[in-house]
């Protein structure tokens, strides 16, 4: 069926229409959700079974892969995302997994590495698959599974897949196969590689929106020396603070009535629990977002937070090494 070929915004499109279509999208969405491990292990629903448990995400290219549909982007290495309050319950089951016959190859601590760090990752616990391939586990700085996703330095990344749910934080930009850096490729070495490895797969990256002209006709001033145009009308400026789930990203979950966001909710599982409002590095716009902007203090550049709906209220959760009670 053409369907089957269609891009991941058109099957969710047709999810909604008739009982058919919702049945083969949804069928399509789930063999997606399994090709996406199974390219690392064979019990890819125990992998996944393990992540729902500890409330881990999988980010970085395989994520990207999910959402683009294309699965030449799976990279050797599956980067998985926890929480330090959960990483070593994690580590131990994926190294005690009989069935997954993973041998874990060595921690790596982050202190020194920049853009470990600017990424809120504390430190990666790596495994070596059956079939040769690799699994990375990155435990986060804070408090949130999904910080270091929001830290990602260039939005192509700032896109996770959970075993309930997906999430895009710059679709208009990500689905075109188009990402803003908030950092030159020369801040860090592992940086040139990333952003070449993207653009080898179509991406085209800019610093602002506005470069492209489908937005640049929505700047009306030419922003003053070292600051950017501001787009948040479009939920494109970087220096506005986001979170999975305002009107800007793409939010959804593989089984609608079983699994749902009210149940991700009620059981503190991404985007809820400890979840993250963040902005991104670099100059500031020239518009409200470095000094009003209603969810994030202008010099704060992620905060773990408690997502409450439905009238989106936040309770700001920083659980650094100096602080043990919420603020
Ligand atoms: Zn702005």
């Amino acid at each position: 069926m053409i369907v089957d070929h269609s891009d991941l915004t058109s099957i969710l499109c047709l999810r909604q229409t008739s009982l058919e279509l919702r049945a083969h999208a949804q069928a399509i969405l789930l063999d997606d959700k399994t090709a996406l491990l199974a390219f690392y292990v064979a019990r890819h629903d125990k992998l996944w079974q393990h992540l729902a448990d500890w409330g881990a995400v999988v980010g970085g290219f395989a994520a990207l892969s999910f959402l683009l549909r294309d699965p030449l982007l799976l990279n050797t290495t599956l980067e998985i995302y926890v929480s330090p309050l959960n990483s070593d319950h994690l580590e131990q089951v994926l190294q005690e997994d009989f069935d997954l016959a993973l041998a874990q190859t060595g921690t790596q601590h982050w202190r020194l590495n920049r853009y470990a760090t600017c990424r809120q990752i504390s430190h990666t616990t790596s495994f070596i698959c059956p079939n040769g391939r690799y699994i990375d586990v990155h435990t986060a700085a804070t408090s949130s599974s999904l910080d270091p996703i929001a830290s990602s330095v260039i939005t192509a990344f700032s896109n996770w897949v959970s075993p309930h749910a997906f999430a895009c934080a710059y679709p208009a930009l990500t689905l075109r196969r188009r990402a803003l850096r908030s950092l030159p490729s020369s801040a860090s070495p592992e940086l040139p590689g990333v952003y070449s490895h993207l653009i080898g797969h179509g991406f085209s990256i800019e610093q602002d929106a506005a470069s492209w002209s489908d937005w640049s006709a929505l700047v009306q001033d030419v922003p003053p020396p070292g600051s950017r145009p501001c787009l948040r009308q479009a939920f494109l400026c970087l220096t506005q603070a986001r979170y999975f789930g305002d009107a800007g990203s793409l939010l959804n979950v593989f089984e609608p009535k079983e699994y749902g966001l009210r149940r991700l909710r009620s059981e503190h599982l991404p985007p809820f629990g400890i979840s993250v409002v963040w902005r991104m590095l670099g100059p500031p716009c020239d518009g409200p977002c470095s000094f009003k902007d209603p969810l994030l203090p202008g010099d704060i550049i992620t905060l773990p937070s408690v997502l409450i709906p439905p009238t989106t209220w936040f309770r700001l959760t920083y659980v650094g090494p100096d602080v043990v009670s919420p603020i």
